[in-house]
């Protein structure tokens, strides 16, 4: 049974955040001195995240992402991993790093049966790391990458986020780098989510100037035609070399978005942008059965039309989405909370 919102969009992409720690402060997700973090005692645990799980595929989802914070920080997630990986019904089963930790954990997330990695990272240069992220840890990333290679995994993606005057100048090398290792490189253009207080409109290097600059080093570059609700556009350059790049700011993609997020207290929001959650913890402890909870979650997205980084597009004055005392007052605007 498909279950269509009010835009005829499926229920069918949830990304999980398990936790809303990180380890790094990126400067267009995390730039403030402090933050107001989840009470403790409100995280679901892995059997309630395991549960909610098993109503969401009851309704239709079957690709699921973790995500964070950084989710690497979660103890023991590869016990949730792998009590995710044993439900049929999932079909993809990804998790979203920094890489900080993954040198570490790579076999274990590849034993549990993890399907898919995505490690983001925006520089090779290691004092412009430190610079952005506010902590020495590219080498921990690169030897992160080498680790879930030698794991096993495969078509590991890279994103890249990139930022006018901070590492637009690595557009090429990144492209490199990750063509020498046959990881798949995804540019995201920088996004007004909650915690990018410092977001420009000019800072933001966009889809048609990515290609560009491409096509200027590159030479021809063909788009693949796919027809599916995936973020990222992809691209093959003449010698054979995929690449994506997610414009979320520019040319987004909200027609045909099925992701929704759960956050690690249990908020359910059906938008990056979306103001208001559904709240899933308190029903779930409260003993609600899974009908009952497949009802609350069916009775919101029958009525969605989230349509956030559109209409943001559409405004002419843009500014960051939230300022760091809003941030501070309802953390579940955090890109960091939400998880992306
Ligand atoms: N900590 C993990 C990581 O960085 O991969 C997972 C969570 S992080 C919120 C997920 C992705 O969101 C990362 O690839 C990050 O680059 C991206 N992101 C965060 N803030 C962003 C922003 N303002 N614009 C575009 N992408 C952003
Ligand atoms: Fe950076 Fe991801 Fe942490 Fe945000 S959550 S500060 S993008 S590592
Ligand atoms: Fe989906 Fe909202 Fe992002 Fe649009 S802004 S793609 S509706 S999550």
């Amino acid at each position: 049974m498909v279950h269509l919102d009010r835009l005829q969009r499926p229920l069918r992409n949830l990304r999980l955040s398990v936790t809303d720690r990180c380890n790094l402060r990126c400067a267009y997700c995390m730039p403030e001195e402090s933050y107001t973090w989840l009470p403790k005692g409100r995280l679901l645990s892995f059997e309630e995240i395991s549960r909610l799980v098993d109503v969401f595929l009851d309704l239709g989802v079957r690709k699921l992402r973790l995500t964070g914070g950084e989710p690497l920080l979660r103890q023991e997630l590869e016990v949730l991993i792998a009590q995710l990986a044993s439900k049929q019904r999932l079909e993809d089963l990804a998790l979203t790093t920094n890489g900080i930790l993954l040198a570490e954990k790579a076999q274990a997330l590849r034993t549990a049966g993890l399907h898919r990695l995505t490690v983001s990272l925006d520089t090779l240069d290691r004092r412009r790391f430190a610079a952005l992220t506010k902590r020495d840890g590219l080498e921990s990333v690169l030897a992160g990458i080498e680790a879930a290679r030698r794991a096993g995994f495969q078509r590991i993606k890279l994103d890249t986020v990139v930022l006018r005057g901070t590492n637009d100048d690595e557009i090429v090398p990144l492209m490199e780098f990750a063509r020498d290792r046959d990881l798949e490189l995804r540019y995201i253009e920088y996004m007004d989510v909650g915690g990018a207080t410092h977001w420009k409109r000019e800072t933001v290097v966009s889809r048609a100037e990515l290609l560009e600059r491409l096509r200027a080093a590159y030479g021809p570059i063909t788009p693949l035609a796919e027809h599916d609700s995936a973020p990222a556009e992809r691209f093959l350059l003449s010698d054979g070399i995929v690449f994506g790049i997610i414009a979320s700011t520019t040319q987004p993609f909200c027609s045909t978005c099925d992701r929704s997020r759960l956050t690690a207290d249990g908020m359910w929001y059906t938008c990056l942008y979306a103001p208001q959650g559904t709240n899933l913890r308190d029903p779930l402890r409260e003993g609600a059965t899974n009908a009952e909870l497949a009802q609350r979650i069916l009775g919101r997205w029958s009525e969605r039309a989230d349509r956030g980084a559109q209409e943001r597009l559409a405004m002419h004055e843009r500014t960051a989405l939230a300022s760091s005392e809003e941030l501070r007052a309802n953390p579940h605007w955090e890109m960091h909370t939400r998880g992306g």
